[in-house]
């Protein structure tokens, strides 16, 4: 057993706190990484607190983790000592039904994926996440990291960078089209570094307004401040996609009435209480309103791959894993750029 050192929640309510427990050793299949560096992700945050319902603990989050292969089993061939590696949101899946087969495993029709915490593996034990020292991941869901990038930077691709970059594939997200970004933290900054690369014409909508200047230079065209209902009627029916980032109740039928005929809105933000949505809001204008979850194992490899081609990274700010309580709070608070990613390095 690999001893490793970890933060925990234990509960919905107290702060994160040190611990420690044993993985298993790796086996034939599988990696083992030492984590540099884990971002941190808003559905952390869910979790911790028990926002969606069904929290194991203790649980130790992170899903957005980068770090060097320091064991290959003997079967392994995609990875050798010393390669970096990613592991997202995913670390295992069924991989016989039909969405496993089409490289889609966070929509597993059998029994579900299995995510990397706040989850069992098939043998009913628990999953532990990246705010730890090391993890082991069958290699079918470690992905290849380049090392043309800042690293820590590039930890965020693995939640953020694929849950927007996955929708925007999806529903075909291209030059000449108009854009909308909701809400400017860690999955909107994302979704704005793409859209912007994808040749959209991007609107970033945001409540704060002193984050203006920053959606301009992260490849904003224009940006409207949402706190004024006035502000979005002008866009009234503007829009061929909008992509809501956002992590609290708000009302969506505002956003949808900025879409054009059969534009659509996804949901990837995932507030704990329903969005209440006006059927006129769909029915005028064919409108869609859709959700997505993170994307395959395919998809997050090909976004990767994008990343370094393009030079696409998060913009980060550091921190020891003792400050995570605070910014947490933080995060609430809206005061996140635009996304904290925790320097293992302080765990050791
Ligand atoms: P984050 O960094 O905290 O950003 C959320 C942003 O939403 C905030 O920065 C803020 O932007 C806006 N916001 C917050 N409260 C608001 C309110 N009451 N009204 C309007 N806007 C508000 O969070 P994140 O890590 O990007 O995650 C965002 C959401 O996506 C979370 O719910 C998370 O669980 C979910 N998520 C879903 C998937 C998926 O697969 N679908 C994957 C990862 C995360 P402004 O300051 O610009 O207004
Ligand atoms: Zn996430
Ligand atoms: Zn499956």
């Amino acid at each position: 057993m690999l001893k490793t050192a970890a933060y925990a929640a234990f509960d919905p309510r107290s702060p994160l706190k040190p611990w420690n427990f044993e993985r298993k050793d790796p086996g034939a299949r599988d990696v083992q990484i030492e984590i540099l560096y884990c971002g941190v992700c808003h559905s952390d945050i869910h979790q911790v607190r028990d926002e969606w319902g069904g929290s194991i603990y203790p649980m130790v989050p992170g899903h957005e983790i980068v770090g060097r292969v320091i064991k290959a089993g003997a079967s392994v061939k995609k990875f050798k000592e010393g390669d970096l590696a990613g592991v997202g949101c995913m670390v295992d899946s069924c991989r016989e039904c039909d969405a496993c087969r089409d490289g889609e495993e966070q929509y597993c029709e059998g029994g579900g994926a299995v995510l990397t915490y706040n989850a069992r593996y098939r043998d009913g034990t628990p999953t532990y996440g990246g705010y730890s020292t090391t993890i082991v991941v069958d290699e079918t869901f470690v992905l290849k990291v380049s090392n043309k990038l800042n690293l820590p930077a590039v930890a965020p691709l693995l939640c953020a960078g694929i849950t927007t970059y996955s929708p925007m594939k999806h529903w075909k997200v291209s030059k000449g089209q108009r854009v909308g970004v909701v809400g400017l933290g860690g999955l909107g900054h994302m979704a704005l570094k793409f859209a912007h690369a994808f040749g959209a014409n991007v609107t970033q909508f945001s409540t704060s307004p002193g984050k203006e200047a920053d959606a301009k230079k992260l490849g904003a065209d224009e940006v409207v401040i949402t706190r004024d209902p006035e502000n979005l009627k002008k866009l009234a029916g503007k829009f061929d996609f909008l992509i809501d980032t956002v992590s609290a109740p708000h009302d969506i039928n505002a956003y949808l009435a900025l879409l054009r005929r059969n534009g659509t809105l996804v949901q990837v933000g995932a507030p704990e209480k329903p969005l209440p949505v006006t059927v006129f809001s769909l029915i005028m204008g064919r409108r869609s309103f859709a959700g997505s979850a993170i994307g395959g194992i395919r998809e997050t490899q090909e976004m990767l791959d994008y990343c370094a081609e393009h030079n696409i990274v998060s913009d980060i700010e550091m921190i020891p894993i003792q400050q995570i309580n605070t910014a947490y709070e933080r995060m609430l608070r809206n005061d996140v750029k635009y996304r904290f990613v925790i320097d293992i390095a302080s765990l050791k």
